[in-house]
């Protein structure tokens, strides 16, 4: 349960009160607003505020005095196609704030990206509460053996057990030391700002993200990736569901052009060039290496 009764009835009441603007409203966004997705076993997304919708995206782009509208098809083909000439200024035109709850291991790769806005929970000024990321045993893998970077097949057996146990009781073994180590019951207790550096990087932190729709659109290329680590990709995952909704079009052409598409270098369009003329191309007569011609393969491969 990653929300608290008291933090569910804040959230509640802030839903129960409308208010009327002027201001672009996506009708997809405001059922979003508030709301926390659960990611992990005590993670979660929510949308605290977002500005703009795919009109405001085209009324930048055609720096318009009203809508910017012609037709809601127009509006599709220019999105598309400032997505496609690489135009992302009238992107940065839409923004979202997001609150966010993960583990810190997961926060440390989230915060490399620098173009967003972040303020997090002082465990300096407050008491980390006692919530660790314990992966399902699903997702407990073994070290890749092809990928440097990756996890392989789930651990089995007594060796999942012990990991789970060792993920367990060394995660309450710190935190009741942390506990111990700031008390001021009959001691003088550590500053937290020194305790917490005994809390392993699957201890829950928070923070409000606040990012352009530019910005966040190559987060969600590269987090939402297979390459990205599980636990990163589940939040990237829900973000995309969320951004589905608030500016359609814009994340249809994402789809389309970022995620379901690729980029090839000269070498490899030459080859596809050849290919096409009937040559038989390989990775000897390619002028490739063998790993890019591996993900050239991928490319040119039907996923299914
Ligand atoms: C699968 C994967 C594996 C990774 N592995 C590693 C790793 O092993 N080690 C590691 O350290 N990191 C790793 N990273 C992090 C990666 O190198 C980037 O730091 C991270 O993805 C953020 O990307 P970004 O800089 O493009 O994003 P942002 O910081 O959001 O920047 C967006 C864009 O703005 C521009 N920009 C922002 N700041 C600057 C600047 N100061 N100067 C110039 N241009 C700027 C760049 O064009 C940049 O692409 C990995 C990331 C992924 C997705």
């Amino acid at each position: 349960m990653p929300l608290s009764p008291e933090q569910e009835a804040e959230i509640t009441e802030q839903r129960s009160a409308p208010q009327q603007t002027l201001r672009a409203v996506s009708e997809g966004m405001e059922g979003h607003l508030y709301t926390a997705y659960p990611v992990l076993d005590h993670g979660f997304i929510r949308v605290v505020d977002y500005m703009g919708d795919d009109a405001a995206i085209c009324q930048a782009a055609r720096v318009s005095y009203g809508k910017g509208t012609k037709s809601v098809q127009n509006d599709e083909g220019l999105i598309r196609y400032l997505m496609r000439h690489w135009h992302s200024t009238p992107f940065e035109m839409c923004e979202i704030k997001l609150h966010v709850k993960l583990p810190v291991f997961v926060a440390r790769q989230w915060i490399r990206h620098r173009t967003a806005n972040v303020n997090e929970y002082s465990a300096r000024y407050s008491i980390l509460d006692r919530e660790f990321y314990i992966p399902a045993p699903e997702h407990l893998n073994a070290q890749s053996v092809i990928n440097n970077q990756g996890r392989g097949e789930a651990l089995e057996g007594e060796e999942a057990d012990r990991v789970l146990r060792y993920l367990r009781e060394d995660a309450m073994r710190c935190y009741d030391h942390y506990e111990e180590m700031i008390s001021q019951d009959g001691q003088q207790g550590l500053a937290r700002e020194l305790a917490r550096m005994n809390l392993p990087a699957n201890i829950y932190t928070q923070w409000y993200w606040k990012v352009d729709l530019h910005n966040l659109l190559h987060f969600l290329r590269l987090r939402a990736d297979s390459h990205a680590q599980y636990e990163i990709r589940v939040y990237a995952d829900e973000i995309c569901k969320v951004v589905a909704d608030w500016v359609p079009f814009a994340y249809r052409a994402f789809e389309d052009y970022r995620m379901g598409g690729a980029t090839l270098s000269s070498t490899a369009l030459d080859c596809l060039r050849r290919m096409l003329k009937g040559e038989s191309v390989t990775q000897e007569n390619s002028g490739m290496s063998k790993g890019e011609w591996r993900e050239f393969e991928g490319v040119l491969n039907d996923p299914a």
